[in-house]
């Protein structure tokens, strides 16, 4: 199969690097605990990601985790959860499974932020937690810069922006944490080649992750996960240069898809592209016949009907995704 459904980098390592990651690993001292301040790891985050200083890092099994973490902290007796309509699945489910009531503000039709809603959510909801994904999963599209400031500015809890597709976006909130004393920034670097690794980083005032650290699981991080993402981080052009293929293979295959009648893809500043056609099912089934997977949207959420998502892949990948679409949308 040729695997478009989950968001990953579809290019290896070099294979330098990869033997740079072998010789380093074998020299681990897997009999010893991790580091459970993962102080190296944290400085390579810090110089690749740029993060400002005076701004503390907290990391997780996976950004997943750090929602987790978010959650549990903030579950208090009667405390809500508020996120966007559709969005990422996990901020609605871990909240369930913390049994934190969610609140979620539906998108515009275009997707857009619909700010007089999410203020007056806010207003009735008191929310500990907001969550805002940017750009948004499964949707794909930047929310409004100044909407998400005035968000911010009315929350009176902590605001997660969570920026897991950030390499494919070049905007980002990091710079807005020296201004909004509420405001926490959270990074994968799932997206980028390491979804195998396991690290998500939450960005912030040590004042609140302090707090947060307190529902950590002592040695979350692992040697090995410690050891890799130093080596990895330590040639970060190598994944800024995946980024950027990924980034001109999005423009081409959007195009491309815009020419397939029946096939209506939305815009996208991420590493996956949204689309919407005459019959998501047998559309999906076609692909999955002709050797493609991609993710079935259709039947999650309303303004999902017949939705399907797909994630730039190489070049070769998205050409053979192209040719299945042709095809399964003409057989459906
Ligand atoms: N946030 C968003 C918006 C996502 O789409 C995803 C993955 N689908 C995650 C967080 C979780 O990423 P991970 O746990 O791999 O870091």
């Amino acid at each position: 199969m040729v695997k478009l459904d989950a968001m990953e980098n579809p290019y290896r390592l070099p294979p330098a690097l990869q033997l740079e990651i072998a010789r380093a690993v074998e020299g681990a001292e897997l009999n010893r605990y991790p580091d459970p301040g993962a102080v190296r790891l944290k400085s390579c985050l810090r110089q690749v990601f740029e993060v400002p200083p005076g701004v503390e890092l907290l990391l997780g099994n996976g950004s997943d985790e750090i929602i987790q973490m978010l959650i549990m902290a903030a579950a208090r007796p009667g405390a809500a959860v508020l996120g966007l309509d559709p969005s990422f699945v996990m901020f609605r489910m871990i909240a369930a499974f913390c049994s934190v009531r969610f609140a979620g503000v539906p998108l515009r039709a275009d997707f857009g932020l619909d700010i007089e809603r999410v203020l007056e959510s806010i207003e009735r909801e008191q929310p500990a937690l907001v969550f805002v994904a940017y750009p948004n999963n499964p949707t794909g599209n930047l929310f409004d810069h100044q909407a998400i400031e005035r968000l911010i500015q009315a929350a009176p809890g902590l605001v997660v922006v969570d920026e897991a597709y950030h390499a494919f976006a070049g905007r980002s909130f990091l710079p807005q944490l020296e201004t909004y004393p509420n405001l926490l920034v959270m990074r994968t670097l799932s997206k980028i080649g390491l979804a195998g690794l396991r690290l998500g980083v939450l960005a912030g005032a040590g004042t609140w992750l302090r707090h947060i650290d307190k529902v950590r699981l002592p040695y979350n991080v692992s040697v090995l996960t410690q050891i890799v993402a130093e080596r990895v981080l330590a040639h970060g052009d190598v994944l800024a240069q995946q980024a950027a293929a990924i980034t001109v293979e999005r423009t081409r295959l959007v195009g491309e898809m815009k020419r397939i009648p029946g096939v209506r893809p939305y815009p996208s500043d991420a590493n996956f592209v949204l689309f919407r056609t005459t019959g998501a099912q047998p559309v999906f089934d076609g692909l999955k016949q002709r050797g493609v997977l991609v993710k079935n949207l259709h039947g999650s959420h309303p303004a999902l009907a017949e939705c399907l998502r797909v994630t730039v892949g190489t070049s070769e990948e998205n050409s053979r995704f192209l040719d299945a679409l042709k095809q399964a949308v003409n057989a459906s």
